[in-house]
């Protein structure tokens, strides 16, 4: 005999004013006592502790009500407490403990607090974890006082329930609602996601029509600035290397020429003789003409004295004519005159005067003496003479050399020329070459960009001039490209950053949302199908029973529980055998698998002696057996750990009391029972019996009045 209930205790709780403990320790344990003892109170204790949270499911008006309310003899308390020990060797509660102590209290204000050994857990909690273990506050579990017809008054749904609590199936049937809860938020979420993103679409599009104009422009710059970087780095080396190689042959005609230079300065040096020569020549030729005519003035001279031999007179020619001349008037005058003394006279004077004229002392000493002196003074002229000859010959010589001086200098001016000419073109073109660099800086300027950026510009691409042009061609298309998708606005780049970034992170949630719906579509579907299968499996095993106990209840007759709609229940068996795949689909839940899953449970009656059309012709007694067949088939195919039965067996005639005291006997074997009772049957099959007995005081009191099964 399984133990799974091993204790009660009350404390506050209704009419257990004081801690009241019940201790389960067999498998059928009777509570017996008198009308208003407080014993259907115990039930009630049990079924809050199941989780129970309607009052009037507690037979209270409100939840406070389950406090003792005080007598006039006791007085209130503040607090109800219950609390229930499971024994749990066995792990029949899914917790890892060998003894499990469910606590439950509520204050007057209505709060109410689960605990778990001691722990405080919430009441979901609690229900799931004894839905695990096919206990329910509601449903077979307990059947209060008055309810022993319980399934067969209840609707088929809710048979159905009853049924799946105690086959197990509740736990699934509470994730199936608490998924298909989670489905509905999360296509609600969905929905509001879908219409976030539905939002920021068009202004999204907006924006990235005109970020991507802008990736675009990056893409361009991209290109410009790899082209612009092959292009100036080439151009740049090649001006570069066009300057070095202009270099040497530069400085070596610079070289060239300053050695000419000095060559032609050296013969401009020999150059400048020629003047002085010149001068000298000429004054020299002014001397020699100068001697020349001294000398011709001097033969001259000689030539006459030795004309008049020895007596070389030289007369003054104005002194003769002079004398002439007054030789001539005398004459003259003499011819005006008649007398001869006159005459005579005349003539005496004129000779007198021609003898005076050439009346001279020593006359041939100063000849020769004359004569030397010229003679001496030609002389003197003739060496002179000479002397300038020979000076002008030799300087006549000189010109020659200098003339062909200054031939070599016309050459080496000549060649000094060339040189430079050769030179300036270097110049020229070393000048040219600048230009182009400097052209080239100005260009880099324009862009943005620096000559320093090409210094050590590495793996120069050498680029053919088609090549170069076609490039230009590309930077300048580029360039005009760049200027006509314009400047980007960084406000704008951000809003669409930011924007993109929360369309990805509600794309992505939606993505999230929309794979957590279609698992949580699976996971309801994979619950519905099992709830389905177990339940239909479950079904057929219980109907066996049930029509069992109830032939045996009824001597006779035949009873079948079965699916609200036998149509969907015929397509549901269909379902099991897997050929839904081309049922429609609602969502991912066959419309046939979800109304069969949800069908109810009817009740269908063959009585042995009469037939009977509907469930209300049954007497009060034959609901309550019809019922206890329910429950005893239940529990034969699944027994529940425990089960709290109050006064179900009042309606019941002796035979049958027997009979369900019987029964109960051989199922306490899996199950246990707590039966309140008046039933004398019941009671004899009780293990233990606890008498409750109302004091004094208006609290209950236990009495144990068996604790051994001694019959
Ligand atoms: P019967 O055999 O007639 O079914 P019972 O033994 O099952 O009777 P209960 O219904 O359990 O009796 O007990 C009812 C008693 O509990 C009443 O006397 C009622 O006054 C008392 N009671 C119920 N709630 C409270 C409460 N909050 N405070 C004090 N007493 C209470």
């Amino acid at each position: 005999m399984a133990i799974f209930l091993k204790r009660l205790e009350l404390s506050g709780f209704k009419s257990f004013a004081q801690k009241t403990v019940l201790e389960f320790p067999a498998g059928v344990v009777a509570v017996v006592g008198p009308n208003g003892s407080g014993k259907s109170n115990v039930a009630d204790a049990l079924r809050w502790l199941l989780g129970e949270r309607e009052a009037k499911q507690l037979r209270g008006e409100k939840i406070e009500n389950l406090i003792f309310s005080g007598t006039p003899k006791k007085s209130a308390m503040g607090l109800a407490q219950a609390a229930i020990c499971f024994d749990n060797k066995s792990r029949w509660l899914p917790v890892d403990f060998e003894e499990v102590v469910l606590t439950r209290k509520v204050d007057r204000s209505g709060v109410s607090e689960f605990f778990l050994n001691q722990e405080l857990v919430r009441l979901k909690d609690v229900v799931e974890l004894l839905a695990k273990s096919r206990l329910g506050a509601r449903g077979l579990t307990i059947v209060s006082q008055g309810e022993s017809d319980i399934f067969v008054r209840s609707s088929p749904l809710e048979r159905r329930q009853m049924i799946e609590e105690i086959i197990g199936l509740k736990e699934f049937r509470l994730k199936k609602s608490q998924s298909e809860h989670r489905l509905e938020n999360t296509i609600i979420n969905l929905e509001k996601i879908k219409a976030m993103i539905e939002e920021l679409e068009p202004h999204l599009k907006m924006l990235r029509r005109q970020t991507s104009k802008w990736e675009k422009r990056s893409e361009l710059e991209e290109e410009l600035r790899s082209l612009e970087n092959n292009y100036f780095s080439f151009k740049l080396i090649e001006i570069k290397n066009s300057l070095a190689a202009l270099g040497r042959p530069l400085t070596a005609s610079e070289k060239e020429i300053g050695q000419k230079q000095k060559e032609l300065e050296k013969f401009q040096g020999e150059l400048e003789k020629i003047d002085e020569l010149r001068s000298r020549t000429a004054e020299l030729s002014a001397k020699q003409s100068d001697c020349q005519r001294e000398l011709g003035h001097f033969e001259a001279k000689l030539e006459i004295l030795n004309a008049t031999g020895s007596e070389v007179v030289e007369y003054r020619l104005e002194d003769l004519i002079g004398l002439v001349e007054e030789i001539k008037n005398l004459l003259e005058s003499s011819l005006s005159l008649e007398k001869l003394e006159g005459l005579k006279a005349n003539l005496e004077r004129g000779l007198e005067k021609i003898n005076n004229f050439f009346s001279t002392q020593d006359k041939s000493l100063e000849k020769s003496a004359d004569l030397l002196k010229i003679e001496a003074e030609k002389e003197r002229v003739v060496k002179k003479l000479e002397s300038l000859n020979s000076e002008l010959s030799r300087l006549a010589g000189n010109e020659k050399l200098l003339i062909e001086s200054f031939k070599s200098i016309e050459e080496k001016r000549k060649e000094i020329n060339n040189l430079e000419n050769e030179k300036n073109r270097l110049v020229f073109e070393k000048e040219k070459l600048n230009l182009k660099l400097q052209d080239l800086e100005i260009r880099l300027n324009q862009i943005g960009r620096s000559m320093k950026e090409f210094d050590d510009y590495p793996n120069v691409q050498s680029i053919s001039f088609p090549q170069l042009s076609e490039i230009e061609r590309r930077m300048f298309k580029l360039r005009t490209d760049l200027a006509s998708i314009g400047d980007i606005d960084l406000a704008v780049v951000k809003e669409a950053r930011e924007t993109e970034e929360r369309y990805q992170f509600l794309s992505h949630q939606s993505a999230d949302l929309e794979k957590a719906s279609a698992d949580i579509k699976i996971l309801i579907k994979d619950l519905g199908v099992k709830i389905h299968s177990d339940f239909k499996e479950a079904l057929k095993l219980i109907n066996k029973e049930f029509d069992n106990y109830f032939q045996l209840m009824f001597g006779g007759g035949r009873a079948k529980l079965k699916l609200e709609i036998q149509s969907l229940e015929s397509e549901a068996d269909d379902l099991n055998e897997g050929e839904n795949q081309d049922s429609e689909e609602i969502g991912d839940i066959t419309e046939t698998e979800s109304s069969t899953e949800k069908a109810g449970i009817e009740i269908d009656l063959n009585l042995p002696k009469r037939r009977i059309s509907s469930l209300e012709m049954l007497s009060g007694g034959e609901r309550s057996l019809v019922s206890m067949a329910a429950l005893f088939a239940l529990i034969s195919v699944n027994p529940p750990p425990f089960l709290v039965l109050d006064e179900i067996d009042s309606a019941l005639d002796d035979r049958n009391a027997q009979r369900f005291a019987e029964l109960i006997k051989k199922f306490s074997e899996k199950t246990q029972f707590i039966i309140i009772t008046h039933n004398r049957s019941t009671m004899s099959v009780a293990d233990v019996l606890y008498g409750i007995t109302m004091g004094e005081d208006g609290a209950s009191k236990v009495l144990s009045l068996k604790l051994n099964n001694e019959s």
